[in-house]
């Protein structure tokens, strides 16, 4: 059956099966009428998430999908989904409950906000609909600001492209055990390319329907939903979430303009049905909220930054060549080309620096260290996709770090499908300047790199002069990256998986670096 066949024969199934459960809602649900919902299989086949930890709370998320390839499957019925929140994995001691409706307009998704919980303790939480029960996930709260922390267990994953490789590296992930998880962007992918072991279920994503359809095929993978039930997330984004390199409302292919902002709105009201995150980042008028900063004890500060939403429109752009490459023109260096957009850079300039945490993590998308580099033909440029076509920006944010004399700064980054290390420099057009800050990036969870080829090519790059604060390089593996906080010292782990394509991957620690605090800058461990 091709797709859009099953899919007719799937809606004809789920709604004759889910018209039992419509007379519930006749009249709006009362608080005690038990609900009459029931389903034809499992509600509950997307699993369970908890993001934006709190000190007495999370968001607690599911979506009512029994038929997870259907986007109408749940039709136009509202269903009463009922949660429950426990200080312990058998849910025996609840200390809060309640009921949530799963309504079409999100795509019969649940956020639940909870507050009002202790700090700094797992709690285990669980949803019921319909007589079926979800399986149970576990949250953690955050310590309270300036409390004292010995040490936090964190990982940060990027690019997992469902099509490219089975997400092993969240089973590593798992048995790793970290108390919190960074997506660092590219939760989906928009577009197909590169080997293929299985399908995304549309050619590519424009409607609202196509998005959720998107995020449903993601959140059914297993190790994914493994690793949502493990521990709090929290989020940012880059491009594919909604369409390769755009940047704000220009779209990377400009015959799609006239259009683009439908997509993006329709994307980002997608993304945030199928999130864990606060209602804090509900979209308004295709607008979202997405930077924060958490702040973990006495430890660290995390400023996550959204830098697709706002930034300038990529430079060096021709109408013969409007796709992202290695360029330059003097656009790059033109001052008040914005990645944050205003909004989010007085946020980030009246934040950084002030947090009771003594490491200041800032956790943006990509690599932010100036990389020299050459196109092809073997001209010097930067690319524009990156924040060297935001010179400027990279810059004022590398002026804040200085002046305000901010220690212990640890940049993480993904995007580029590469493991990356470096040394952060003051200005990197200087080379007798300091080192201020250290990078780590974390390669794909699956997403391809340019192989052999690729890792050739960044090796002739990085012995060149002004390279000698690239520490480390490495795109052949997929994998993703962890570090152990303690208030001596960072401690970065790249773990690489030996493959995308089986189910019984091997994961080694490829390198370990660590940061002393007090002493910017990586060290080999
Ligand atoms: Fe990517
Ligand atoms: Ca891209």
């Amino acid at each position: 059956m091709d797709i859009s066949r099953r899919l007719l024969f799937r809606r004809a199934v789920a709604a004759a099966a889910v018209s039992a459960g419509a007379a519930a809602f006749a009249r709006p649900p009362r608080a005690q009428t038990p609900t009459r919902s029931r389903f034809v299989s499992d509600p509950f086949s997307l699993g369970v998430a908890s993001g934006d930890p709190a000190v007495d709370g999370a968001v607690i998320w599911t979506r009512l999908a029994p038929d997870p390839l259907d986007p109408d499957g749940l039709g136009s019925d509202t269903h009463e989904v009922r949660w429950r929140v426990a200080r312990d994995a058998n849910m025996r001691d609840v200390v809060r409950s309640g009921r949530a409706l799963a309504a079409p307009e999100r795509a019969h998704t649940i956020h639940v906000e909870l507050s009002g919980l202790e700090p700094d303790r797992p709690y285990w939480y669980r949803f019921e609909a319909g007589g079926a029960q979800s399986p149970t996930g576990r949250l953690f709260t955050l310590p309270e600001p300036g409390r004292r922390k010995e040490a936090l267990k964190l990982a940060w994953a990027s690019c997992q492209h469902y099509e490219q490789g089975w997400f092993n590296a969240y089973q590593d992930m798992v048995a790793w055990d970290p108390r919190l998880i960074l997506h660092l962007g590219d939760y989906i992918y928009e577009s197909s390319w590169g080997v293929q072991t299985r399908r995304h279920p549309t050619a590519e994503p424009f409607s609202v329907d196509d998005y959720r359809l998107q995020h449903a095929v993601y959140k059914l993978d297993r190790d994914l939903q493994a690793a949502h039930r493990l521990t709090s997330w929290a989020f940012i984004w880059d491009d594919h979430e909604v369409e390769n390199d755009y940047a704000a409302l220009v779209p990377e292919n400009p015959v799609e303009t006239a259009q683009f902002a439908a997509r993006r709105a329709a994307a980002y009201r997608a993304y945030f049905e199928h999130m864990p995150i606060s209602r804090r980042s509900l979209p308004v008028d295709g607008r979202v909220r997405l930077h924060q900063k958490l702040t973990y004890g006495d430890l660290a500060q995390f400023m996550m930054l959204d830098t697709r939403q706002h930034r300038a429109p990529r430079a060096c752009v021709t109408e013969q060549d409007w796709h992202s490459s290695v360029v330059d023109c003097p656009e790059m260096n033109a001052p008040g080309r914005t990645m944050l957009g205003g909004e989010q850079e007085r946020w980030f300039n009246s934040n950084l620096g002030g947090g009771p945490g003594r490491w200041t993590a800032i956790i943006q998308p990509t690599l932010f260290s100036d990389v020299f580099q050459t196109d092809f033909d073997g001209k010097p440029g930067d690319y524009n996709d990156g924040w060297g076509g935001y010179r400027t920006a990279r810059q004022t944010i590398l002026n804040r770090i200085s002046q305000r004399k901010v220690g212990d700064v640890v940049f993480l980054g993904g995007d580029v499908h590469a493991f990356w290390a470096a040394d952060v420099k003051a200005d990197f057009a200087k080379p007798e300047s300091p080192v201020i800050a250290s990078e780590f990036v974390g390669t794909s969870i699956t997403a391809g790199a340019g192989g052999d080829g690729g890792y050739a090519r960044w090796r002739r790059m990085l012995q060149m002069a002004g390279n000698e604060h690239i520490r480390f390089q490495d795109g052949r593996v997929r994998g993703y990256g962890r570090a152990e906080i303690t208030p001596q010292r960072w401690t970065t782990e790249f773990r690489a998986v030996d493959s995308v394509w089986t189910r019984t991957p091997v994961t080694t620690t490829l390198r370990r670096f660590v940061v002393e605090s007090g002493r910017p800058g990586v060290q080999t461990a």
